[in-house]
């Protein structure tokens, strides 16, 4: 059971037909992705943006019951191509994360999984997405570990996706998602300092009211998830150990990748401490 202060955070990235192998996590397919959230609106879940999750914590609103956030990170064109229309259909909003120096463009940064021609949503597609209710928030500008950067690099690459989508959509961006999740206490404290009322982790746990509003966990949802497996990792509150397991494996990670430990490998050794 889950009391109203504890909301699922969903994170998805692309919804397509096809991926790399190494990109296949990833990647769930327009079939499945129905599959789920028909799943979730049948078991009677509501949605949210992020920046109403934040608000209403920090008001001490209570929410329903069976809240959940469905997040979308980087930004790709099959957020509006796949998942929106099955979105829509069902009555569920969203939080889309741009990284915004791709936008219009292709998924350069993701050259070392051999998916770097990904069309990306363009400033057209983002403005009728945010005129249709979905939230537009951050995901850096250039999608790096921002929790190795020096600090005026970071301030750069937490600065330049907000003023940039405010200025060209017109909307308050105050939503941020760390890119692979990664942050420290200097990031979340910068992401507060330039108006942000919120960040995105990932620690696949469920989200309660007692976290860090800058360090709000999500759950990675997977093609392999069936729609059974979304419904029951929504609905169900973790425990203390879960949480405890998922800060350590976040610990071990950070230090691997600062001990000169490629991305990959060092996500495969935090894989492997699951
Ligand atoms: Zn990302």
């Amino acid at each position: 059971m889950t009391s109203s202060s504890d909301v699922a955070v969903l994170m998805y990235h692309s919804v397509a037909t096809s991926s790399t192998p190494a990109f296949s996590d990833f990647v769930v397919s327009p079939e499945r992705f129905e599959t789920q959230i028909h799943a979730l609106a049948v078991a009677g879940f509501t949605s949210i943006t992020m920046s109403h999750l934040a608000a209403a914590r920090a008001a001490g609103v209570a929410l329903p019951e069976k809240t959940i956030a469905l997040t979308f990170d980087d930004g790709f064109l099959d957020f509006a191509e796949n998942a929106l229309p099955i979105l829509q259909a069902h009555d569920f909003t969203a939080t889309l994360y741009m990284t915004t120096r791709f936008i219009g463009g292709r998924s350069r940064w993701l050259a070392p999984e051999g998916e770097a021609d990904r069309p990306m949503l363009s400033w057209a597609d983002l403005e009728t997405l945010a005129a249709g209710g979905v939230e537009v928030g951050a995901h850096s500008d250039t999608h790096p570990q921002l929790d190795l950067l020096a600090p005026q690099v970071l301030a750069r690459e937490l600065m330049v996706p907000k003023v940039t989508l405010e200025d060209r959509l017109g909307v308050p961006v105050t939503s941020m998602a760390y890119p692979f999740g990664y942050s420290t206490r200097e990031v979340r404290q910068m992401t507060a300092h330039l108006g942000y009322t919120n960040g995105c982790v990932v620690s696949d746990v469920v989200s309660s009211g007692d976290d860090h509003p800058y360090s709000t966990p999500r759950l990675t949802v997977t093609g392999s998830h069936s729609a059974a497996d979304v419904v029951l990792m929504s609905g169900r509150a973790s425990t203390r150990q879960e949480r405890t397991k998922a800060l350590l494996r976040h610990h071990a990670s950070r230090g691997l990748r600062r001990a000169g430990l490629k991305k990959k490998e060092s996500a495969a050794l935090s894989r492997s401490l699951r």
